[in-house]
């Protein structure tokens, strides 16, 4: 590996997941090289990470954002090609130099760029954990037909990939995700439902991005990733399991059959599990703040309260329906946080939302990439229509 520099292409570039990816390879000038850069609407961080890195690509979401980009880059004298929408991140993902991209876009949108830099052959670190609620099933096999390598950005998934190092598959009893449990993790039913979006949007742990943090405080992002891991680590969905740790410190653990239990600890900050991925199967010599245990004190568990956090039951049903079962899930999810932010229903209703679209979902496996997204369409244009009947009735 050594004297090989690893070409870089970033979806999601100017989200908090892009950031610390540069932080990471702008550490290691010898080892990477940014090669395509795709970002939503903050174009200011997008046309400050282009003056950095100097990609080949851009891609932004909408045209008034490259109008906006094209005119930052112009007064540094710069000239790189900007894609818009759809196009522009599948044009990021497929880019002919890179070796590997990073997928670090929020929700459902990630999915078809994820499939196309697999289809191409490239290895995904994959911090978009929608598109492998989605299509697990298919984007691993789509990764076995290329060779290309599916590898997690997600903390959790991290930390359960280092303490599978090694070991074999087969001697896996269960694995374990830890969750922080959120900021609502002692309030009561009546504090819940009158929870706004300001105090959702607080997290107690990571700094993260909007959606990923009300899905924290939902505990929704725990339920997606019990799917996310079913598929990364190809295991049954009864052998994972989900404690609760405020501390954030031990990022995920492997039971094997002997009993035995590997944890991988560290401080909550994403640059460790980027730099895992990316490093892989090396280390990367990080100057990071180091985890003290003794300063530390204490760390807590907690068995998850599924009455309280009715998420990680619903999620146990829709595997069992199959991909009809996960799409929904996310699809409801993703569609109900949106109303929230937005103020139109309550903290409760959002898992309330997914519970009901879960009830009228028929169970149903996919083998197609049109398949699935036509079935995460048809659950958010059925929402959308009932949205709007039940405004009317309200008027
Ligand atoms: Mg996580």
């Amino acid at each position: 590996m050594a004297g090989e520099v690893r070409k870089l292409a970033l979806l999601g570039a100017s989200g908090s997941i892009g950031r610390s990816t540069l932080d990471i390879v702008a550490r290691f000038p010898e080892r990477y090289r940014v090669v395509a850069l795709g970002g939503g609407r903050n174009v200011e961080t997008l046309a400050a990470q282009a003056r950095r890195f100097q990609p080949r690509l851009l891609a932004v979401q909408e045209s008034t954002g490259a109008a906006k980009l094209a005119e930052l880059l112009k007064r540094d004298g710069l000239d790189i090609p900007i894609l818009i929408g759809r196009e522009g991140s599948l044009a990021v993902a497929t880019c002919p130099e890179a070796d590997i991209v990073v997928a670090a876009m929020v929700g459902a949108v990630g999915l078809e760029p994820t499939y196309a830099a697999l289809e191409a052959g490239k290895d995904v670190a994959l911090a978009n954990k929608e598109s492998m609620v989605m299509a697990g099933r298919l984007l691993n096999r789509v990764a076995t037909a290329t060779g290309a390598r599916i590898l997690p950005l997600d903390s959790e998934h991290s930390a359960i990939w280092q303490a599978l190092n090694g070991e074999s598959h087969r001697e896996v009893e269960k694995l374990i995700l830890t969750a922080s449990g959120g900021p609502f993790r002692d309030f009561s039913p009546a504090e819940m439902a009158a929870v706004t979006p300001e105090q959702a949007l607080r997290h107690p742990r990571w700094k993260m991005g909007p959606k990923i943090t009300i899905d924290s405080a939902t505990m929704v992002n725990k339920a997606l990733e019990i799917i996310e891991a079913r598929w990364l680590f190809d295991i049954p969905p009864e052998k994972i399991e989900v404690v609760v740790h405020p501390q954030s410190i031990v990022h995920s653990l492997v039971e094997y059959v002997d009993g035995s239990v590997l944890a991988q600890l560290g401080l909550p900050d994403m640059r460790l599990p980027i730099s895992y991925a990316l490093g892989a199967p090396e280390r990367l010599v990080l100057d990071l703040p180091k985890l003290d245990l003794a300063e530390i004190g204490r760390l807590d568990f907690f068995a998850a309260d599924e009455e309280r956090f009715p998420a990680l039951k619903l999620v146990r049903r829709a595997l069992e329906m199959g991909d009809s079962g996960a799409i929904a899930f996310n699809a409801a999810n993703e569609f109900a946080v949106d109303r929230f932010r937005h103020g139109v229903i309550g903290f409760l209703d959002i898992v309330g939302t997914v519970a009901a679209v879960l009830k009228k979902t028929r169970p149903r496996n996919f083998s197609s990439l049109q398949e699935i997204l036509d079935c995460d369409t048809r659950v958010r244009e059925e929402l959308g229509a009932e949205m709007t009947m039940k405004m009317k009735t309200r008027d």
